[in-house]
């Protein structure tokens, strides 16, 4: 065996922790690598009991009276701060808590009803949406999914009744996107009784206001054959403990600006025993899992911000008149509207299409989310741009409230998971499967012979999967179309797969303009598939009685959401698969005809010019 540099391990193995937290039943996302679509995993569009539907209508009623009377989102902006009264009263109406099962003093709501209510909050104030997110979407997220009884017991109730706050801290001043690189060390005292932490926490949003932390830190791990690894390790922290300092409660920022970030010092921190979150050294699987909420509810908030801008901008278009007419009959215009309302569609089609994948606790989620998360908050950060420009220099006055959203908009491009990253690990994650997992390509590169046979091999006995099966099952006629060109598009991003995997082989892990259109292929791809499933909701007949849900009335996507406009969005979402549809297509042929050196030609002249 030849032995890889020490580098090229611990790439490796990182890469493998990584990889390793994936469960063995692959989801839809993965399977469209493959050129497989597993209609089951779409069909039908997720829907809520109509129990749930009531009660969480019924909250959203409250919280929205609550909102527009005790929330004032340009005060919260320009004071830098929530108050306490908003807290509490988010409290009171049982929104801090409304995951957390019943039996811990929590609502027991869906996930998918939590982003209902985030995106409610998220319409009218984003730094208290991010404030509940960070709380519960990531917070106590891990205790709910890793935490032992006793643990639950001892912190739930208080977090459900929003008493205490919660926050997620892993990321340091040298831990950023290399999420895996987690510096902060804990070990185990003489006498085991509990574990030394010392290290530094950046960015923790709600950390100075939160009585309950769970913290990422690096342990050493002895596995079976007695080999010691540092592996990272969830822990509860709280403020109390000797040790534990908030350097700085929070720093100015350009959005979201009354949410808080602090940075935390940790010195011979001493965190009992029992407060470990989950097993030992499998705190990156932690991280992973909380973070597929995490992106899922920030999703949901991208969604509320992009609705608010896009009826905003269509209230405007229609009132303003210049040159005679009103803004909205001129094409350019026209060309705006069309877009945002494509996107807001798509946004939330899969936004509602993954919060049901957690709802039934769907296995291999971790692609779907961070698809979800990639394509809202790029659609927001554009849907919010168009709305400003479509309002001229008055979008720019603070007054409206556009300017704000703009700016509150912009951090969801890099928090949990930057843009370019999550580009990245979509493509390099789908791909992994196609060429037998990352480990092979990587090995490939050291046993060019064998590993690449193998891909041959893998290329022939997989071929047939390529080319069936390669529709959505049991659709409207009225959507033939548009599953037609998905089954086609997807076959070919896996055969496209199959041939860069040929070409580049070891080299496709760097090849990151390859994975951008890989990656953005296989996004489009799946928010193809949530708004065909979501229109096929809403043209299906509901009951079996052949009534169908064009009356206005029934709950088209199934979360409560999708009221009446059966036609509207027909036209809408129709349009969007189109639109996807092509630039999917051009993407795809860009992969093997493209000026990509140029662009790195041109970025290492600028880089390299002193
Ligand atoms: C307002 C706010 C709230 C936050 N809340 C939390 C929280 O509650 N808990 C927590 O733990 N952390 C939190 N964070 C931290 C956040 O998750 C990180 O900022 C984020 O992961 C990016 O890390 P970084 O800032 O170190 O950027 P870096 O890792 O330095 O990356 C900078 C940029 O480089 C580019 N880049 C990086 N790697 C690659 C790559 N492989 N390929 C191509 N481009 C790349 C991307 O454009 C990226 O945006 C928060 C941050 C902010 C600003």
């Amino acid at each position: 065996m030849p032995t890889l540099s020490r580098a090229d391990q611990e790439q490796f193995d990182k890469a493998r922790d990584l990889i390793e937290t994936a469960p063995r039943d692959i989801g839809f996302a993965k399977s469209m690598f493959f050129g497989r679509i597993k209609s089951e995993m779409v069909l039908p569009y997720p829907k809520q009991a109509d129990d749930e539907v009531r009660r969480t209508d019924e909250l959203i009623t409250r919280l929205d009276a609550f909102l527009k009377a005790e929330v004032d989102p340009d005060k919260i902006d320009a004071e830098e701060r929530i108050p306490q009264h908003v807290i509490d009263g988010l409290a009171k109406l049982g929104v801090l808590g409304m995951t957390v099962p019943t039996e811990y003093g929590g609502g027991g709501f869906a996930h998918s009803s939590y982003c209902r209510v985030l995106e409610h909050i998220a319409m009218h104030c984003t730094s208290t949406a991010v404030l509940v997110g960070a709380h519960q979407s990531i917070g106590l997220k891990a205790l709910l999914l890793m935490g032992t009884d006793a643990q639950k017991k001892e912190y739930l109730p208080r977090l459900a009744r929003g008493e205490i706050i919660a926050a997620f801290c892993l990321s340091e001043p040298e831990v950023g996107s290399d999420a895996a690189n987690v510096q902060t060390s804990a070990k185990l005292s003489e006498d085991g009784s509990h574990w030394i932490i010392n290290g530094e926490k950046k960015f923790a949003t709600n950390a100075a206001l939160a009585d309950f932390m769970t913290v990422m830190a690096r342990t050493p791990v002895t596995d079976e054959k007695g080999k010691t690894r540092e592996k990272v390790t969830a822990f509860i922290v709280t403020p109390d403990l000797p040790g534990f300092q908030v350097v700085s409660p929070n720093r100015s920022k350009l959005g979201i600006r009354g949410s808080w970030q602090a940075t935390l010092k940790f010195t011979d921190m001493k965190v009992p025993a029992d407060r470990v979150l989950g097993e030992l050294g499998k705190g990156l699987k932690v991280a992973l899992s909380v973070l597929d909420f995490g992106r899922c509810t920030l999703s949901a908030g991208c969604v509320g911000g992009a609705k608010k801008a896009l009826a905003m901008a269509v209230d405007r278009v229609k009132n303003r008149r210049q040159f005679g007419r009103t803004l909205g009959e001129f094409h350019l215009v026209k060309k705006k509207i069309a877009s945002m309302a494509e996107t807001v569609f798509a946004m939330e089609s899969l936004t509602y299409l993954c919060s049901g994948l957690m709802d039934n606790h769907a296995d291999d989620t971790m692609l779907e989310t961070a698809i979800c998360k990639l394509f809202c908050s790029e659609g927001s950060w554009q849907v919010i741009d168009d709305a400003l420009q479509l309002w001229g220099g008055e979008g720019y006055m603070r007054q409206h409230g556009l300017e704000r959203m703009l700016r509150d908009a912009r951090i969801n491009r890099i928090v949990e998971g930057a843009t370019e990253v999550m580009t990245a690990f979509v493509s390099l994650v789908g791909m992994k499967g196609v060429g037998e997992g990352l480990e092979t390509v990587m090995k490939s590169a050291k046993h060019p012979v064998n590993n690449f046979g193998r891909l041959a091999q893998f290329a022939r006995t997989q071929w047939s999967d390529v080319v069936i099966g390669h529709e959505l099952d049991g659709l409207h006629d009225k959507l033939r179309p548009e599953g037609k060109a998905l089954g086609e598009l997807t076959r070919t991003l896996a055969r496209s797969i199959i041939r860069l995997l040929g070409t580049h082989r070891e080299k496709i892990l760097d090849q990151e303009l390859i994975h951008e259109r890989i990656a953005w292929s296989a996004i489009e791809l799946y928010a193809m598939a949530a708004v065909i499933s979501r229109l096929q909701a809403k043209l299906e007949p509901v009951n079996g009685n052949g009534h169908s849900n064009g009356n206005g009335h029934s709950n088209g996507n199934g979360n409560g959401n999708g009221h009446g406009h059966v036609d509207r969005d027909m036209v809408v979402g129709r349009a969007y698969c189109l639109h996807a549809a092509e630039r999917v297509r051009r993407r795809l042929s860009d992969l093997f005809d493209n000026e990509d050196a140029s662009i790195l030609c041109t970025a290492d002249a600028v880089l390299e010019a002193k």
